[in-house]
């Protein structure tokens, strides 16, 4: 057999063969959250679009200071639209409204004292104190937004500050989930006889795809029978833009996926030196991309977030970026060295002002209820042992599900 990959190589080669982003749709700005951008957003205007006041006080010139009170000569609340500052003066003005021109200044009306119908600055004052300028958020013309850019909440307000009310982004991918397995049976469906489990990676899966915006097409149990996995996969070729299956990739006689998607497209990659996740293999079915993730449901967790989550967001015309690391000591010890990179499901915890990674149970990658109490990846380098109190890499799962 061939040597196992190396998770690097095996994500560079899978980004490199993901096909071209499904269409584009203009959306309004209340359905872009979470959608990701197919243009370059360029800001048609300043922002602010005038020089305003950050603060409650008074606009002034900072030369008239210094000969006594000034006499307020017009009130600039928010929303209206200043005189000139008459030499000599100071106009009341309030956070949010346009600095009148002539004024160079803005007193914050605490560094003031009321005198009849003039004030008192009671501070020294600095030319352009409290006064946002024009275009000190976003200056005219620059790009705000880049394509490709999954959109946040502060994205959208970014885009309304610009006036924008819409914006081009990325068809949602359409992904075949199919989980395969005789044993599998859906939950509800009654209790189980020997032999049986309730069907788990499906649900975890698509909640995941959802997570990315992506639509899930989803066909039911597929029973190990290399028949039942090629019209699977046959049909799924048809409805989505990528195959997404889980189980059946191993090396058992019972495990048909793997053949069947080598007998009706090829299989570019197989076998990878991760632990959990090495049977994950990678390929075509009728022209379209396959993801085959191993069965057990850990397995298939952590290989969707480290292989199939970046390759679904590049079909998709997301840019992936690696998930949030940080380091932390080692709240376990491994005595044995592996030949796989082993990413360890952990909890995160401050102890002392140090981040600690706490190993949550049985690492086994059939345990599913570690995954979900799980806050991280801790990754164990290959050929490494870890004493406790090492410092290692941990991979944040916050953005998923
Ligand atoms: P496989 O990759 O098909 O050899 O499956 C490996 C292990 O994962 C077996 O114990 C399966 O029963 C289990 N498994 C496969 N698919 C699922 C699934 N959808 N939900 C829960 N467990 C699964
Ligand atoms: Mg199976």
């Amino acid at each position: 057999m061939k040597p196992l990959l190396p998770l690097d190589d095996a994500l560079a080669a899978m980004l490199a063969a993901a096909p071209e982003p499904p269409g584009v749709e203009v959306l309004p700005l209340p359905a872009l959250r979470h959608r990701v951008l197919a243009e370059d957003v360029c800001a048609a205007l300043a922002v602010p679009p005038e020089d305003n006041s950050a603060m409650d006080g008074y606009a002034l010139r900072v030369e008239d200071l210094g000969a006594g009170p000034l006499p307020v000569s017009q009130r600039i609340p928010a929303g209206s639209r200043p005189e000139p500052l008459r030499a000599g003066t100071a106009a009341r003005i309030f956070t949010g409204a346009p600095v009148p021109p002539g004024a160079n200044a803005v007193v914050m009306q605490e560094n003031t004292q009321p005198a009849d119908d003039a004030i008192v600055v009671t501070g020294a004052v600095c030319p352009g104190e409290n006064i946002r300028l024009r275009g000190q958020d976003i200056v005219e013309g620059t790009v705000v937004l880049r394509r490709g850019q999954r959109l946040r909440a502060a994205d959208l307000g970014l885009l309304a500050s610009l006036g924008m009310n819409q914006a081009s982004v990325y068809r949602p991918l359409r992904v075949a989930l199919l989980c395969t397995g005789s044993e599998l049976v859906a939950p509800g469906s009654g209790p189980l006889r020997s032999g049986q489990i309730y069907d788990s990676n499906r649900y975890m899966l698509a909640g995941l795809l959802e997570a990315l915006g992506m639509q899930v097409w989803d066909p039911g149990i597929v029973p190990d029978s290399p028949a039942a996995v090629v019209a699977a996969l046959e049909d799924a070729a048809v409805q989505a833009d990528c195959v997404l299956a889980s189980g059946g990739v191993s090396v058992g006689e019972e495990d048909h996926v793997r053949s069947q998607v080598e007998a009706l497209g090829e299989l570019l990659l197989w076998r990878l030196a991760i632990k959990p996740g090495k049977p994950l293999a990678f390929g075509r079915v009728c022209g379209k991309p396959f993801i085959g993730l191993p069965g057990n449901p850990t397995s298939s967790f952590v290989t969707f977030c480290l292989l199939a989550r970046p390759f679904l967001q590049r079909c998709q015309g997301e840019e992936p970026r690696p998930l949030p690391a940080l380091h932390a000591r080692a709240a376990f010890c491994v005595e044995r060295p592996g030949i796989r990179r082993d990413f360890r499901r952990v909890r995160i915890e401050i102890r002392d002002g140090e981040w600690w990674a706490v190993s949550v149970g049985n690492q086994s990658s059939g345990v599913l209820s570690v995954v979900s109490e799980a806050d991280a990846l801790v990754v164990v380098p290959e050929q490494a042992t870890v004493e406790e109190g090492d410092w290692l890499e941990v991979r944040l799962l916050a953005p998923f599900g």
